[in-house]
């Protein structure tokens, strides 16, 4: 039982953690999980091929968390924490956006079902040729 104090510790003064808490508190708190979270998205992700890789759900992970710590920040009028992001929205858009032109210019192997790039010629999965029978010249 003497972990009690300390739990009661966490509360003190209408404080939890030492912060006073309000909608907009926790507003700036759901935008720093946000953005926070995308590491962890990409770290999975990279653990999980063995290779860098920068998945889509980082993107949106980082718009949405910028612009929620963006609106934190208006609301706080706190020129510094508005200037650090008000344009980083730009390239997680750009990034988003060529993630989807990407991902609509795939090749779908007919044998496995690998989705590769449009510039590949063989299937990196199982060695099936992607180029049409019409267009590999035989
Ligand atoms: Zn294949």
């Amino acid at each position: 039982m003497d972990w009690v104090p300390g739990i009661l510790a966490l509360w003190f003064n209408d404080r939890f953690l030492g912060i006073e808490w309000h909608t907009w508190k926790v507003i700036g708190w759901i935008g720093n999980i946000l953005f926070f979270s995308r590491f962890l998205v990409q770290w999975y992700a990279t653990e999980r091929r063995k290779q860098v890789v920068i998945p889509q759900a980082f993107w949106w992970l980082s718009l949405s968390g910028s612009l929620v710590l963006l609106s934190y920040a208006v609301y706080r009028r706190d020129s510094v924490f508005i200037a650090g992001q008000a344009f980083s929205w730009i390239p997680y858009l750009r990034n988003l956006w060529i993630h989807r032109r990407n991902k609509a210019a795939r090749n779908v192997c007919i044998r496995c079902s690998a989705a590769s790039s449009h510039t590949y010629r063989f299937c990196p999965q199982c060695g099936q040729s992607l180029v049409p029978e019409s267009a590999s010249g035989q």
